[in-house]
């Protein structure tokens, strides 16, 4: 039985105090808090096993190896990959998109086209158009409604034979969106274009079955998680990753080295140069099963309470606006106060010991779509209780009684 009270004891975090008052972390789409169950496995690694992996023939080593795989495997079994070589250690989300981007330079020409949504985060627009500059590919956007929804028909007319790569979050950082994935790559694959999803948003709330979407990449950040900084993870299909040259070259990912020529190892190696952080891989694996042990079925249930209890009474606040309704929402509310600026209210929600995000989010062109310099941005966890949304919702009167 999903007791919020027990969970909540399992984080540490959540018993501070931020400028006196109780720490409402209302933040959790920047990044997740970690529970003790994941705290402590970084705290026996680094006491008992920390070693450089794959390389030694020594006890450490080979422990460290071993939890290091195993994280892997976990992962691995947490997507439903068919391989566990089909799962790449990268540094985040970030990393993960720009090791695809950077693979497919080489695979696209002047004529070809991507196409991306108006919904994504700065970390999946970028690198495209940088991709596009090196190829000569063109870059066409899949246009958003008011709803904060993409607008499919448009999606299927800039569709063609010319199209390669779609790049589209499953759930939008800045609104909560959750998007037709499934529709699109079905749609993707009849042109014979590759898929990545963007899954930072989604993985905390949606258990993605990569198999069964049938995509072709998959990113996410450990962070987001309830696991550590610094580490997320690449699905990719096997034929895909053998096909994309290596990112980045160094120690780790060769077969061999001469000065004439260097042969690569085989996956998941061959994306994995240099010493990777290895306690963070470890600690993904923990975190992926504390959440699983949850129930991710039992998490989205409980958030989306908090999202609907949440909408609902701030909504009651006279001059307050929502960006981002569509019925499939993850448990992100984007709003502002009519006339206010939100870093303002964010400012003060802070000096209330309320923990939520102001500005655009990484997502310019979704403000830039709503014509607003920003929002204050809560968002819930499984964590969260009904009890703080009260304490946001008496702080979002008070900033607005202050500051107007
Ligand atoms: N995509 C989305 C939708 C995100 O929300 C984020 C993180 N805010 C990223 C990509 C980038 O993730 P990271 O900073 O962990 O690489």
């Amino acid at each position: 039985m999903f007791n919020v009270n027990d969970i909540r004891k399992d984080f540490p975090i959540l018993s501070r105090k931020v400028n006196g008052k109780p720490l409402v972390y209302f933040d959790n789409a920047a990044t997740s808090q970690t529970p003790q169950q994941v705290i402590g496995g970084i705290v026996d690694y680094y006491s008992n096993h920390n070693a450089n992996i794959h390389r030694g023939v020594h006890t450490l080593s080979q422990e460290a190896t071993d939890l290091y795989e195993q994280a892997r495997q976990k992962i691995q079994v947490h997507f439903n990959a068919k391989f566990s070589h089909e799962i790449i250690f990268t540094s985040g989300t970030t990393h993960g998109i720009n090791l695809v981007a950077n693979g497919f330079s080489s695979l696209l020409k002047k004529g070809d086209e991507i196409i991306v949504s108006a919904l994504e985060h700065h970390s999946n627009i970028v690198p495209w158009q940088m991709l596009c500059e090196r190829t000569g590919a063109t870059l066409k956007v899949i246009p958003m409604n008011d709803e904060g929804e993409l607008v499919m028909t448009e999606f299927d007319i800039m569709l063609s034979e010319n199209t390669k790569l779609i790049f589209v979050n499953h759930v939008s950082n800045a609104l909560g969106t959750v998007n037709s994935i499934e529709y699109i790559i079905e749609k993707a694959h009849q042109v014979g274009a590759a898929v990545l999803i963007d899954g930072a948003q989604s993985s905390p709330h949606i258990k993605a079955d990569v198999q069964k979407l049938n995509v072709d990449f998959y990113v996410a950040s450990a962070h987001k998680m309830c696991g550590p900084t610094g580490v997320g993870v690449l699905y990719g299909k096997e034929e895909w990753l053998k096909k994309l040259p290596p990112y980045q070259g160094g120690g780790e990912m060769i077969a061999e080295v001469t000065f004439e020529k260097t042969t690569y190892a085989e996956l998941p190696h061959k994306f994995e140069a240099g010493t990777p952080n290895i306690c963070g891989g470890i600690a993904f694996g923990a975190a992926i099963d504390y959440m699983n042990a949850i129930g991710f079925e039992v998490i989205a249930n409980y958030e989306n309470e908090l999202l609907e209890y949440a909408t609902e009474e701030l909504l009651k606040i006279e001059g307050l606006k929502i960006y981002g309704t569509s019925k499939h929402k993850t448990s992100v509310i984007s709003f502002n106060l009519e006339g206010i600026h939100p870093y303002d209210v964010g400012t003060i929600l802070d000096k209330l010991g309320i923990a939520v995000r102001t500005g655009h989010h990484c997502a310019q062109p979704i403000m830039d779509y709503f014509k607003i310099p920003g929002t204050v941005r809560a968002s819930f966890s499984f964590y969260n209780t009904k009890a703080e949304i009260d304490t946001l919702v008496e702080g979002v009167k008070k900033a607005k009684m202050m500051l107007s």
